[in-house]
C-alpha cells in the first residue's frame, strides 16, 4: 500500500508495464529460483528469465558475466536471453554520474541511492571505467566505497567491466542496463571518471546526466573539459557544507551564468545547477525532484522517447562502426599488405587516398565467395 503512494509518476508499476517482479532480492521466492537452478551447472534461458524477472540477483549476476564474457558461446546465450527479456526492459530512470575524482561521487551516489531506497524504489550501480582492466577496477571495485548502500537488499553495485576499449565497455554496460531493468531496477545510476571520451558513452545511454563538481574552481581546474558541461544536464557542486558552504554558493553562480552562453543538452530543458551535501545529506532529495521534473517535462513533449531511440539507434552504429573496424583490421591479407602501403604513402609513391581505395578493393574481394 505504503509503496503505491510513494510511487513516482513515472514508476512502471503505474504505468501497467509487464514487471514480473512482484518479488523482492532476499524472499524466499527468489531463494528458490536460486536454489533449483543451481543443482544444475548452466541454467536455461527460461530459468534466467524466470529468476531475474523475481529479482534473483545471483542469476543477475550470472547473465551479467555471460554479458561480459568475450567467449562465443556465453555471447551466443547473453544475445538469447537479451532478446527473451527485451519486453521488460525500458522502465527504469538512467542517470549517468560523472565528475572529478575526489567531487565525491561514490559518497554521493551513495546518498542518492539510500534515499531512492527509502523511497521503496530498487537501484543499480554501474560503472563505466575503461582504464579498470589496467588498474584492476579502480572505481567501484571497491565495495566498502558504498558499504551502505551494498548491505541494502534493494540495491545492486556491480563494477565496471574490465575490458581494454571502450566501445566493448559500453556494449556490456548497455546490456547490463537491460538485464538490470528485466531484474526490476527502478533507477539505475551509472558512474563514469573523468577521462574525456567515456562521458560521452555514458551519455548516449542515460535519460540524465549529472556532473558533480568541487566548490570554488572553475572547469579548467577542476580537470573538466567545456564539452563535458555542455552534455550535463545538471550540475551539481558537493561538499556544500562547513567552510565550503559559501563558496558553493559562489560556484553555483558562476556556473548559472557560464551556462547562459552554453546551447543545453537536452531540448527545452535548462541544464540546472545546484548544491548539495553528500556526506551530511543535505540537497539530495531536491536532486531527485529536479530527475522527476525533467523525466515528466521531456516524457511530455517527446524529447524522452526521442532520445531513447536515437540512443538504441547509436548503439547499433556504434557496434557496426567497430565490428567492421575489426573485421577489416584482422583481416590477414589486409595486416599483411598495411606496412608496404604505409611506406609507400610516407614516400610520396602513393597518396593516402589511392592507399585507401586498393586497401579496400583488397579487403572487398576477400569477402567475395
Ligand atoms: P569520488 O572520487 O568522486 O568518488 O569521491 P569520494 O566519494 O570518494 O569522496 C572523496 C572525499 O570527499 C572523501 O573523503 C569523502 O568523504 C569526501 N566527501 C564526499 N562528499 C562530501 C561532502 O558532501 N562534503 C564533504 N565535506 N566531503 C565530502
Amino acid at each position: 500500500m505504503n509503496e503505491q503512494r510513494n510511487r513516482p509518476e513515472w514508476h512502471p508499476k503505474n504505468a501497467g508495464a509487464e514487471y514480473a517482479s512482484s518479488v523482492m532480492p532476499g524472499s524466499d521466492n527468489v531463494k528458490q529460483v536460486s536454489n533449483k537452478v543451481f543443482k544444475r551447472r548452466n541454467p536455461s534461458i527460461n530459468e534466467f528469465k524466470e529468476g531475474i524477472s523475481l529479482g534473483d540477483t545471483v542469476l543477475l549476476s550470472k547473465a551479467i558475466t555471460l554479458v561480459e564474457s568475450s567467449n562465443k558461446e556465453h555471447q551466443k546465450t547473453a544475445q538469447e536471453l537479451l532478446k527473451e527479456i527485451f519486453n521488460l526492459t525500458g522502465n527504469s530512470v538512467r542517470v549517468g554520474i560523472t565528475g572529478p575524482p575526489g567531487a565525491g561521487k561514490s559518497t554521493f551516489i551513495e546518498a542518492l541511492g539510500m534515499f531512492l531506497i527509502k523511497n521503496n524504489l530498487k537501484v543499480a550501480v554501474l560503472a563505466v571505467d575503461p582504464s579498470s582492466s589496467l588498474s584492476k577496477g579502480s572505481i567501484l571495485g571497491d565495495k566498502t566505497r558504498m558499504q551502505y548502500l551494498s548491505n541494502e537488499k534493494n540495491a545492486y553495485i556491480r563494477p565496471s567491466p574490465s575490458s581494454g576499449t571502450l566501445g566493448g565497455v559500453a556494449k556490456k554496460t548497455r546490456e547490463t542496463i537491460l538485464l538490470c531493468e528485466a531484474a526490476g531496477y527502478d533507477v539505475i545510476l551509472i558512474e563514469t571518471i573523468g577521462v574525456g571520451q567515456s562521458e560521452i558513452t555514458v551519455r548516449s545511454m542515460v535519460d540524465f546526466f549529472m556532473l558533480l563538481l568541487l566548490p570554488g574552481s572553475g572547469d579548467e581546474l577542476q580537470g573538466i573539459k567545456k564539452g563535458v558541461v555542455e552534455i550535463a544536464d545538471a550540475l551539481v557542486i558537493n561538499k556544500a557544507d562547513g567552510n565550503y558552504k559559501t563558496k558553493a554558493k559562489i560556484t553555483q553562480r558562476e556556473y548559472l551564468n557560464a551556462l547562459q552562453l552554453l546551447q543545453p543538452a537536452t531540448e527545452g530543458w535548462k541544464t540546472d545547477v545546484r548544491t548539495c551535501s553528500a556526506l551530511e545529506n543535505v540537497g539530495i532529495s531536491d536532486i531527485w525532484s529536479m530527475i522527476n521534473k525533467f523525466l515528466d517535462e521531456t516524457k511530455n513533449s517527446g524529447v524522452f522517447d526521442k532520445r531513447r531511440n536515437d540512443q538504441m539507434l547509436h548503439w547499433v552504429n556504434s557496434m557496426l562502426e567497430e565490428n567492421i573496424k575489426s573485421l577489416f583490421f584482422e583481416n590477414e591479407t589486409i595486416a599483411s599488405n598495411l606496412p608496404e602501403y604505409y611506406k609507400k604513402v610516407l614516400s610520396g609513391n602513393i597518396t593516402p587516398a589511392i592507399a585507401v581505395e586498393e586497401l579496400l578493393g583488397m579487403f572487398y574481394n576477400q569477402q567475395k565467395p
